[in-house]
């Protein structure tokens, strides 16, 4: 399992409820005690690459620590960690476009960033940006967004609405599942529902970005949806149709604010079974 990993994504020390800055490294030392990983090398995004889907001037003072990051806090540490995640996710998508290999990068943080504003825990959204560089680079015509964290993926939304973007397809879990009503009818709707949303979602893509967020779980204090068992489903339906498709699946993590080891439980079952469907 390919893994774009680099020290400089990850901070340990961090003024959020979110453990989301530090997950990078921690999920990384528990994927290798369970599948073989290849530590993959992260070219950092710059200033200017930010720039292409956010606002310049916001993009500048987040990243000089004038303005909050999507933690809600100026540290310098966080700021300086924004180039690496956010080169974490684009390095892993080239990669998964080049080679027609699935990749994995451990970051969060992405889909509530708007194009001027960091909202819950997500500064910069890098899942636009490697959409937009990948089709900037001529290295892929169609882009693929399946996001399965709880919540609504409102910046990713915003983002294709105000720079006009017709080459990505986009599915927000948080839209359409957004109820935590008779929980188990919901989660089989979903489980039941997720392989047609899977199979039009992809048609005609070259990649599929997908978010493996934890945070559904029905034990998430911010989700309430799926089980263990329901989550491991939902990542065998993804990378299963992926694999029968010929599409690379570049996967991360989003959220996840329960018990740490539930939320690196609930990972590493995503990482098993990447190694037992992708390769
Ligand atoms: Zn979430």
């Amino acid at each position: 399992m390919k893994v774009f990993f680099d020290e400089r994504q990850n901070v340990e020390q961090n003024e959020s409820f979110s453990p989301s800055a530090k997950k990078p490294k921690a999920c990384l030392e528990s994927w290798k005690k369970i599948v073989p990983v290849e530590i993959m090398e992260v070219t950092p995004v710059t200033a200017e690459d930010l720039s292409l889907i956010h606002d310049q001037d916001h993009v500048l003072k987040v990243l000089s620590c004038e303005k909050e990051n999507g933690f809600q806090n100026k540290l310098k540490t966080i700021a300086d960690s924004l180039l690496w995640t956010n080169g974490s996710f684009v390095s892993a998508a080239r990669y998964a476009v080049k080679n027609k290999i699935s990749t994995v990068s451990p970051t969060s943080g992405f889909h509530h960033a708007e194009y001027k504003k960091c909202i819950g825990f997500c500064t910069f959204n890098g899942l636009m940006l490697a959409a937009v560089l990948l089709k900037k680079e001529g290295l892929a015509n169609k882009i693929a967004i399946l996001d399965t964290d709880m919540h609504y993926g409102n910046g990713t939304d915003n983002i294709i609405n105000k720079l006009k973007i017709d080459y990505v397809s986009h599915y927000t879990l948080g839209k359409h599942y957004p109820t935590q009503d008779e929980q188990e009818v919901v989660a089989a709707k979903f489980l039941k529902e997720l392989p047609s949303i899977v199979e039009d979602l992809i048609k005609d893509v070259d990649v599929l970005f997908y978010q493996a967020g934890a945070d559904p779980h029905v034990d998430d204090p911010y989700g309430g949806l799926l089980t263990t068992e329901d989550l491991k489903q939902r990542d065998k339906i993804v990378f299963s149709i992926a694999k029968e498709k010929g599409i690379p699946v570049v996967w991360n993590l989003a959220g996840g604010y329960q018990d740490f080891d539930v939320v690196l439980e609930i990972h590493n079952n995503t990482a098993l079974l990447h190694k037992e469907i992708l390769g």
